[in-house]
């Protein structure tokens, strides 16, 4: 174990809640799932109708046998970033409540109008990206009053939470986390263990996110600025269910869960992974056709030419070049382009590791 783990250990045992004295644990609810100690109870978040329609966000409680803290795990907030949706439908069944110390709170699939429409980005019910709006808005539409919902159902009970998303429908990408920077040390200290032991060998260092409180946007930068470490993880693209991607994500979460001391056996951690200090974002000035001239996960230089988008005549009206040296964490995945529209993200790397 490298000495920054342990000392990392060390403080992270600090800030465990003090309910870990308690012999059995008593019932938790989120939601309408209520989970005795030793139980798996599953339930919905019932978002009431107010300037749109009323919807319900399934919700799984896995309360351990053993005290311990309580780890929050949510995916789908955009429902066609399948492989992190699919990830957590296997940590519903395969997390043993009798080999944890500690609650698991899971939301598998927050924006099911988008799983189910195939709709990527936003929650077609208001056309709103479900993970833009937190805190949210009791009386706001219907994403809003989820990211109401969620920030005080499963943000403000846990002491924990991990985020996962992946490239949507149109986004090829290559796994990465963020590391959330909230600005309190000792709680940036422990997230940055969680990232090291979620196992991606690509994380971006995350500290240009809001830091007001009643406008922080992002599920991940809502929960860091509550005081809760936070990780953001994705992997999976354009639709794709890869095992790898699946896998990745379970066992990253396995080994933060181990890491917190809530599952027996110590984390696998990566060693020296690639920081990522700042993204390059090109994005289109025009409608058109896209062709692409490198794929996800290519070092480029800045300038390097990363595909043309023509008129639907085939007329190069467009060369999209790197604005940036990096590598393409993701680029877009197919050939519809519209004005305003990302084609790729390039990861800047940090000269040193923070
Ligand atoms: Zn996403």
């Amino acid at each position: 174990m490298p000495r920054s783990l342990c000392v990392a250990i060390a403080t992270l045992s600090c800030v465990l809640p003090i309910s870990a004295s308690a012999q059995l644990q008593s019932s938790f609810t989120v939601g309408t799932a209520t989970a005795e100690s030793g139980q798996k109870a599953t339930g919905t978040l019932d978002v009431p109708a107010g300037s749109d329609a009323a919807t319900q966000i399934p919700v799984v409680v896995i309360r351990g046998i053993n005290p311990g803290p309580i780890l929050a795990l949510v995916s789908g907030a955009h429902g066609t970033e399948y492989a992190s949706i699919i990830a957590l439908e296997g940590l519903i069944s395969s997390l043993d409540p009798t080999q944890i110390s500690g609650t698991v709170i899971l939301l598998p699939l927050v924006n099911i109008a988008s799983f189910q429409q195939k709709v990527p980005h936003v929650n077609p019910i208001d056309n709103k990206s479900m993970n833009r709006f937190y805190p949210g808005k009791e009386d706001g539409t219907q994403t809003e009053r989820a990211s109401f919902l969620i920030t005080r159902e499963v943000v403000d009970k846990s002491d924990y939470l991990i985020d996962f998303h992946g490239g949507d429908l149109d986004e090829n990408l290559r796994p990465y986390a963020y590391w959330v920077i909230s600005g309190d040390k000792k709680q940036d200290a422990v997230s940055k263990q969680m990232a090291l032991a979620f196992g991606l060998d690509h994380i971006i260092i995350s500290d240009d996110r809001p830091k007001d409180k009643s406008a922080t946007k992002y599920l991940d930068n809502t929960a860091a600025l509550r005081g809760k470490p936070t990780i953001t993880v994705e992997a999976g693209y354009a639709g794709t269910v890869e095992t790898d991607d699946v896998a990745s994500l379970v066992q990253g979460t396995r080994s933060v869960m181990r890491l917190l001391k809530m599952l027996p056996g110590t984390p696998h951690a990566i060693d020296h992974p690639v920081w990522i200090k700042t993204l390059g974002e090109v994005t289109s000035p025009v409608d058109g056709i896209f062709y692409p001239l490198v794929k996800r996960d290519t070092f480029v230089e800045a300038g390097r030419k990363l595909g043309d988008v023509t008129d639907y005549f085939g007329k190069v009206i467009f060369e999209a070049r790197a604005p940036v040296t990096g590598i393409i964490l993701h680029i877009c995945a197919v050939p519809s382009m519209k004005k305003g529209d990302n084609i790729a993200n390039i990861g800047v790397i940090a000269s040193k590791a923070p």
